[in-house]
């Protein structure tokens, strides 16, 4: 017998509430549609929601992504900054 598949219906997991469910993976895992806080929606696999290696429809990935070119840039402006100063 398959374990019962839990009902996720309204459930949160990081900025993805889940709406409903819209079909089964190969692997057996039930695939929900889930409305992300950014205002995008996202079909996502059971096992990923519960183990949290979703938690978004890829918004956070690409804030921290920013953010990390951001973090460079200004550590390249301040680098540069130095520089000039160093050099009478
Ligand atoms: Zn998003």
């Amino acid at each position: 017998m398959p374990r019962k598949a839990i009902d996720l219906t309204n459930e949160r997991f990081g900025r993805l509430v889940v709406k409903k469910n819209v079909g089964k993976a190969r692997s057996g895992n039930l695939i929900w549609h889930c409305h992300c806080d950014c205002g995008n929606t996202k079909e996502v696999a059971a096992g990923n929601l519960r183990s949290g290696v979703i938690q978004s429809c890829g918004c956070i990935t690409q804030e921290k992504r920013a953010r990390k070119l951001l973090e460079k840039v200004e550590s390249e402006i301040m680098r540069e900054n130095q520089d000039f100063r160093a050099t009478p």
